[in-house]
């Protein structure tokens, strides 16, 4: 099953609750990111670009519990910078498993030992390890030869003890879908249950040509997607129509708000217009209509799930029979 039974009920809940009061603009999911320090530097992060210009202290554990409380979001994706180098994470995990939130603990897998090793799996918790191809792809990625060995024996490591584990995989121009259908066979052997795919995010500050734009994205998925059927790929069906070009659908920038330490992050994950001190300024006052693809140019060639993803959600959970084809893509698994 790529989404657990609670998981999926939560979020049922959650968007049926929303309609029934009228609350147009709820985040689905709160991008927590602690600490924008890194043990690794990736070709396509701005994180690490962002850190190395202004070394800002990490966020308080209280501000980022403050941060889960504030956005009532359902689920919480730790991530970073590097979330396995915050002094305070098990504190955090602990804390935000008490307000009974479903986290996404991501990771690059260097240090995962650290964590796993003296940390209990819990069913609200899952760890994403970040993954962008067999060894010589990865390791050029992430520039640090033997990471790639790094992160896949942190991922035996984490199902060993009997964590829920998941990874995370960038498209970008040069991925190689041969090599990816290598690398997920690989994952699916070593008890990785879900894959997540999608198209790495085009930010300003990487100034190297190695996104994908709209229309490769539509390509370069669609052929994937066939080639993968048989593997735990995550994501709504209606969101994976999306990425290949099926349809089109309305961005919905508030349904994953970032939290970090500059504050919190205007409009989106990918682009930054302005930070605010609180997360009612940010939904106050953010001009969310000026954004969106055909209205922000920056949006044109931008797939990203965490701009999308809630829309396909909120389409999914609102429609009997989107919902049911949600269930059975669910439980069909890795089928
Ligand atoms: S389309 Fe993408 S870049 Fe534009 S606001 Fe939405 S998530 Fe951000």
């Amino acid at each position: 099953m790529r989404f657990s039974p609670g998981l999926s009920a939560a979020l049922a809940l959650f968007f049926i609750k929303n309609r029934l009061r009228g609350c147009m603009r709820s985040p689905v999911v709160l991008m927590l990111e602690p600490t924008h320090r890194c043990n690794l530097s990736c070709a396509g992060c701005d994180r690490i670009r962002l850190d190395s210009k202004a070394r800002l202290p990490d966020l308080t554990l209280m501000e980022c519990l403050e941060a889960a409380i504030e956005s009532k979001a359902p689920v919480v994706t730790i991530t970073g910078g590097e979330p396995l180098l915050y002094r305070d994470l098990k504190e955090l995990v602990s804390g935000l498993l008490d307000l009974k939130r479903y986290i996404y603990l991501c990771t690059n897998g260097l240090i995962a030992g650290s964590f796993v090793d003296d940390y209990l799996p819990h069913p609200r918790l899952t760890l994403s390890f970040h993954v962008d191809g067999m060894e010589e792809t990865h390791d050029r990625l992430t520039g640090r030869p033997g990471s790639f060995k790094k992160v896949i024996e942190g991922i035996k490591g984490a199902t060993k003890h009997g964590f829920r584990v998941w990874t995370n995989t960038s498209l970008y121009k040069w991925t190689d879908e041969a090599e990816l259908v290598e690398l997920f066979s690989l994952l699916k052997k070593l008890g990785v249950e879900g894959l997540l795919v999608s198209p790495a995010f085009g930010y300003a500050s990487v100034l190297d040509d190695i996104f994908l734009r709209k229309e490769e994205v539509a390509l370069k998925f669609g052929r994937l997607r066939r080639r993968l059927r048989g593997f735990p790929l995550t994501g709504t069906p209606i969101y994976f129509d999306f990425l290949e070009g099926k349809g089109n659908m309305a961005c919905v920038p508030w349904g994953s708000p970032t939290r970090n330490p500059l504050g919190w992050k205007s409009p989106c994950y990918l682009i930054t217009d302005r930070y605010y001190g609180s997360f009612s300024e940010l939904m106050e006052k953010t001009p969310w209509e000026a954004y969106g693809p055909g209205r922000d140019g920056r949006c044109r060639d931008c797939m990203v799930h965490s701009g999308f993803e809630p829309a396909a959600m909120e389409k999914c959970f609102s429609n009997p029979g989107e919902m049911a084809k949600m269930m059975w893509w669910n439980m069909s698994g890795g089928r």
